[in-house]
C-alpha cells in the first residue's frame, strides 16, 4: 500500500472564508484511501492562518485596478486587495516533499483556482521530477483537457473520488454511493463548527448551476446513523454544524428524520446551510422543525425576482412564498440571509434594481452573488474557445467579469455595494455611520470611507453607475431612510 498526500493547494482570491475550504473532496479522497489501506497525510493550505500573502494583481485582472480602494474600510467596501491564501508554493512543496510521499493527489476545488493547482504541481516537478501527481475535483472535472495538456498529472481524474479511484489499489468500485465525512473543527462565535453533506446531487436543472457537471444530477443520501458516528467521534457535544448539500431540502421527509435523529442526540449544537436552502420547499411546519432541531440562521436561494429571466434559466420562483418565509423566519427571530444572482443572462440594470428593492423591503440581509461562467455550463463550454477568456482568474465570482456581456463590472459592483449599504441601513450599528449614510442618502451616490485611524475621509466610489444607485436609493422604503 502507498503513502500518499493529499493536497488542497493555496488559493488567490479577493477573499475567503472557512466554510469555502471544508475540504469536503479531499476528505472524501482521503477517506477512500484509508479504507483500501493506504497510508495518508491531507494537508488543506488554504486553512492554514497566517499564511495570507499579496501578491501583484495578474495582468488579465488589470480591469480592476480602477474599482480597487486599497485603504478603503467600513461597512460598505467591495474588495481592496486580490490575496494568496496558504504558504508559498515552495513552502507547500517542502512540506508535502517531508511527509516522504509516493504519489501526490492534488485537489482543485473550482476551476477559477486551476492555475494555483498547476503552480503547486510545477513546484512539486521542480523538486521531485519522478514523483507522480494526480489532479482531480470539481475544477478538474469542468475542464479536464486543460490540465492533461499541462504534461504535470500522472491522472486526470473527473467527477466523484467514489467512482474515479478504481484503478489504485484496494479501493472498491463504488464503495459508497456517497462517502460520509466531517470536516476537521475550528473554532468560531465561541463554539466548535464542522461542516458535512448529507446529501449530494440535485434533481433540478437551474441553468446557471454547475453543481451536476461533478455530482451529476441524481440525489443521494447518506445513512443518517453513518454521520452521527462521525459525531461521536469528536466527543463534543455543543458545537456547529454547517450542512453543505446542493440541496439539502430536495427529500424534505429524509431531512426531517436526520433533524429528529440529530436533535435528540445533539439538544445543544446548532446548525446552518450556508450554501443556500431553497426557500421554494420551506413551510411552516418545516422551518418550526429547523428551529426546534438547532437551525440559527436561514441562508436562502432567490436567484431573481424576475420570472422571465427565472424561467429562461430554467427555475421557477414564488416572491408570496418568500415573503411569507422571510416574515415568519423574522417573527421567530432568526436571521436570514437571501442570495440573488447578479449578472444572469437576460438581467439588466431594472432587474438587478428590482432584486435589491424586493430584498430592502424584507427582512433579511442581501447575499449577492455575481454570476461566473463554469466550463461547461451552457455558452460556456470551453475556455479559450469562440471568444470566451481561457484565464482561470477570470472565472472567480469576485472577478465580476460580465460574462453575459448584459451588466458591466461597474454596474456588478455597483449592485454588490448597494447590497452592502443596504444591510448596513438594516444593521444595528447604523448609528455608528451617520455621516456616510445621510451622504449617500442625500446625494443618491454610493460613499465610503478610507484613510488611516486618525485621517479618515469620506468620498465618494468612483466609476459606479449612477443610474443604478439613484434608482435603488430613492425607492428605499419608508423605514430604512
Ligand atoms: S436547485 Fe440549487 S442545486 Fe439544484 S440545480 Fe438549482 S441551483 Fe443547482
Amino acid at each position: 500500500m502507498m503513502k500518499i498526500v493529499i493536497a488542497q493547494p493555496p488559493i488567490r482570491d479577493f477573499y475567503q472564508s472557512p466554510h469555502r475550504h471544508s475540504a469536503m473532496g479531499s476528505l472524501t479522497v482521503q477517506k477512500i484511501l484509508e479504507e483500501a489501506g493506504h497510508s495518508i497525510t491531507l494537508f488543506n493550505f488554504p486553512s492554514h492562518s497566517g499564511e495570507i500573502h499579496t501578491p501583484p494583481l495578474p495582468r488579465e485582472l488589470n480591469y480592476l485596478k480602477a474599482f480597487l480602494i486599497t485603504d478603503e474600510k467600513g461597512p460598505v467596501t467591495w474588495f481592496r486587495q486580490r490575496k494568496h491564501f496558504g504558504p508559498s508554493f515552495n513552502d507547500c512543496c517542502q512540506q508535502i516533499l517531508s511527509a516522504s510521499p509516493e504519489r501526490v493527489m492534488i485537489s482543485c476545488l473550482a476551476w477559477c483556482y486551476a492555475e494555483e493547482a498547476v503552480l503547486l504541481a510545477k513546484e512539486l516537478k521542480k523538486h521531485s521530477p519522478d514523483l507522480p501527481l494526480d489532479i482531480g475535483g470539481a475544477g478538474v472535472s469542468v475542464n479536464p483537457d486543460w490540465f492533461r495538456k499541462t504534461g504535470l498529472f500522472e491522472k486526470v481524474r473527473c467527477g466523484e473520488a467514489e467512482k474515479n479511484m478504481t484503478d489504485l489499489p484496494g479501493v472498491k468500485e463504488e464503495s459508497h454511493m456517497i462517502t460520509p465525512v466531517l470536516s476537521p473543527a475550528y473554532r468560531a462565535q465561541g463554539k466548535l463548527q464542522y461542516s458535512t453533506m448529507l446529501t449530494r446531487g440535485c434533481p433540478y436543472r437551474c441553468q446557471f448551476c454547475a453543481n451536476h457537471l461533478t455530482h451529476g444530477r441524481n440525489f443521494r443520501k447518506i445513512a443518517i446513523e453513518d454521520l452521527l458516528i462521525l459525531l461521536e467521534q469528536t466527543h463534543q457535544e455543543e458545537f456547529h454544524l454547517n450542512l453543505e448539500d446542493d440541496n439539502l431540502l430536495a427529500d424534505a421527509d429524509y431531512f426531517c428524520q436526520f433533524l429528529d435523529s440529530f436533535h435528540f442526540r445533539y439538544p445543544g449544537a446548532t446548525l446552518s446551510a450556508e450554501n443556500g436552502l431553497d426557500y421554494r420547499h420551506l413551510t411552516h411546519a418545516i422551518i418550526n422543525k429547523m428551529i426546534d432541531s438547532g437551525f440559527i440562521r436561514f441562508n436562502l436561494s432567490m436567484a431573481s425576482t424576475d420570472s422571465q429571466i427565472l424561467s429562461d434559466q430554467n427555475r421557477t420562483g414564488q416572491q408570496e412564498l418568500l415573503s411569507d418565509v422571510l416574515f415568519y423566519l423574522k417573527q421567530n427571530q432568526i436571521p436570514a440571509v437571501t442570495y440573488f444572482i447578479c449578472g444572469l443572462e437576460g438581467d439588466s440594470l431594472e432587474s438587478v434594481s428590482r432584486n435589491l428593492l424586493f430584498l430592502a423591503s424584507h427582512p433579511t440581509e442581501i447575499g449577492i452573488s455575481p454570476f461566473y461562467a463554469v466550463p461547461g455550463l451552457p455558452g460556456f463550454d470551453k475556455p479559450g474557445d469562440n471568444s470566451l477568456p481561457e484565464s482561470p482568474a477570470l472565472y472567480c465570482g469576485s472577478s465580476v467579469w460580465p460574462w453575459n456581456k448584459n451588466l458591466t463590472t461597474a454596474q456588478l459592483i455597483t449592485a454588490f455595494r448597494l447590497s452592502r449599504f443596504i444591510n448596513l441601513l438594516k444593521s444595528e450599528n447604523r448609528f455608528l455611520w451617520q455621516n456616510l449614510i445621510q451622504k449617500t442618502l442625500e446625494t443618491c451616490r454610493l460613499h465610503t470611507i478610507c484613510g488611516s485611524k486618525e485621517n479618515k475621509a469620506l468620498i465618494e466610489v468612483p466609476l459606479m453607475d449612477n443610474k443604478m444607485s439613484e434608482i435603488v436609493i430613492k425607492n428605499l422604503p419608508e423605514n430604512l431612510i
